[in-house]
């Protein structure tokens, strides 16, 4: 969803309003869309109080890292991170060093002991005390939380797609999973300052916008009145200039046929679902806490597919978790080799301290687990393969967002990558594209029709 080259879009928060102060800022993030979206709040914020962007360490003023716990791997990548950070904080102790994202919890002093070289830490839901951290954004009288989640340096990057975040935090409780500990029971924003901030993203160039919630689809659930996310997406989808609305991540137990419907009758909303399964054996998901059967997401995604032809999937698995059997993990097999989906991310299992089956024993041993996660990534791409085989010689519509070794890239409306060659100016731009050539990963295409 993010190009690596340049164009002239003009970008929502680059320069800021306040001149360049001639400070820098670095940002690393790591992990899901929102930290994406996060981080990208923190950068608008930096660059409108008149800090920019570098991509160096060891000339910035603020480094921010934005963190994630899901699993052990990105964890320690974290705190791999940060103690390399020690050496560069010594070197000029007045750099600042930040820590936010998911490994922030509410217990700042053990944190503190573990990472003394760390100035600031704050949870991403608190802007307030990053906006007490640094002084120049009092001086900015706009109240900074309007800010978009956008931001682009144009020296780096430029974008046409955007994330959005609409809900944060999550009220499941699956017994593998340390999200709800870290962000906290679920919070809609109110519907006007969604709208409010895609048209704001709208006017600065963005055409595709994916709405962001760990539930997403749990939009309004804690909102007077009767707004979810069918009304929502037909306010979004109203905003005048956008071409393309996707939303994830969105929770089996309330993928209501209306919200199906909402997207079937509504033109820019994507013909793509994000809808995690996480295993493919009932007693599996029991032991997940996960709420719902293996059948039930199968007829989620059935009614999807009737509503909407040519609809895309996409979904999450999780393998190796406590207890599960060869043959359970070939029901997961079985699963999505009947479901045929276009995208599904596969994790091992990683036990989380706090959460309920840190306490079982992690008992599928570390080489099964990269068997499974293998197997799956064998099956889907045999799957992807004939999917994308399966779309030869049709049209498809492409948006346009990167341009690499001499060729275009860009997704279809399904999210389904393509690379054309041509000598055009494509980035940005939406085009008929027919489709020539399928691989597991991508498809090859010819623009068959005038860009726009
Ligand atoms: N809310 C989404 C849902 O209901 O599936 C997923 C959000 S979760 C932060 C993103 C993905 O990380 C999950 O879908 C799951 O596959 C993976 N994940 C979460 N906890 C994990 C763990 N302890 N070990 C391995 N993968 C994990
Ligand atoms: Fe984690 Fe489950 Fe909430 Fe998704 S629904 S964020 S997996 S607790």
């Amino acid at each position: 969803m993010t190009s690596g080259a340049t164009i002239t879009l003009q970008p929502a928060c680059s320069p800021g309003r306040l001149p360049d102060n001639g400070k820098r800022f670095f940002l690393w993030t790591i992990g899901c869309q929102m930290n994406e979206a996060d981080s990208s709040r923190v950068a608008a914020m930096l660059m409108e109080a008149g800090y920019r962007a570098t991509n160096s360490e060891e000339e910035a003023d603020i480094v921010i890292l934005n963190s994630c716990v899901v699993r052990q791997a990105a964890e320690d990548k974290v705190a791999g991170r940060l103690n390399a950070l020690m050496r560069e904080k010594r070197r000029r102790p007045e750099m600042s060093l930040v820590l936010t994202g998911c490994m922030v919890t509410n217990q700042h002093e053990a944190l503190q002991q573990r990472f003394p070289h760390v100035d600031l830490f704050f949870d991403p839901s608190d802007f307030e005390s990053f906006k007490t951290f640094v002084p120049e954004l009092s001086d900015l009288e706009d109240d900074l939380k309007t800010l978009p989640h956008y931001y682009v340096d144009e020296a780096i990057d430029a974008r046409v797609s955007a994330y959005v975040p609409i809900i944060y935090g999550c009220n499941f409780v699956c017994s593998y999973c340390i999200v709800p500990y870290r962000r906290g029971r679920e919070r809609s924003r109110p519907l006007q300052e969604i709208v409010d901030e895609v048209r704001h993203l709208v006017g600065r160039g963005v055409r595709d916008v994916t709405l962001l919630g760990q539930t997403v689809n749990a939009y309004g659930h804690d909102l007077d009145g009767e707004i979810g996310l069918p009304g929502l997406l037909r306010a979004v989808d109203a905003v005048e200039g956008l071409d393309r609305l996707r939303f994830l991540t969105s929770h089996p137990k309330y993928m209501s046929d209306e919200i199906l419907e909402a997207m079937a009758g509504l033109n820019t909303v994507c013909e793509h679902l994000n809808l995690p399964v996480q295993a493919g054996n009932d007693d599996v998901l029991k032991r997940m806490r996960r709420t719902y059967a293996v059948e039930h997401w199968q007829n989620r995604i059935a009614r999807a597919r009737e509503l909407m032809p040519g609809l895309t999937v996409a979904t999450d698995i999780i393998v190796g978790f406590p207890g599960e059997t060869d043959a359970q993990f070939d029901d997961t097999l079985t699963v999505l080799r009947e479901a045929e989906l276009d995208k599904v991310h596969v994790a091992m299992y990683s036990p989380r301290p706090g959460t309920l089956s840190a306490r079982w024993e992690d008992d599928v041993p570390g080489e099964v687990k990269h068997e499974r996660h293998q197997a799956v990534e064998r099956l889907q791409e045999e799957v992807c393969e004939r999917l994308n085989r399966r779309r030869l010689n049709t049209g498809q519509e492409v948006l346009f967002d990167s341009f690499k070794k001499g060729r275009w890239g860009g997704r279809t409306r399904g999210n389904s990558l393509v690379h054309v060659d041509n000598a055009g100016q494509l980035l940005g731009r939406i085009a008929d594209v027919r489709i020539t050539g399928a691989t597991p990963w991508y498809m090859l295409g010819q623009v068959t029709g005038n860009p726009r």
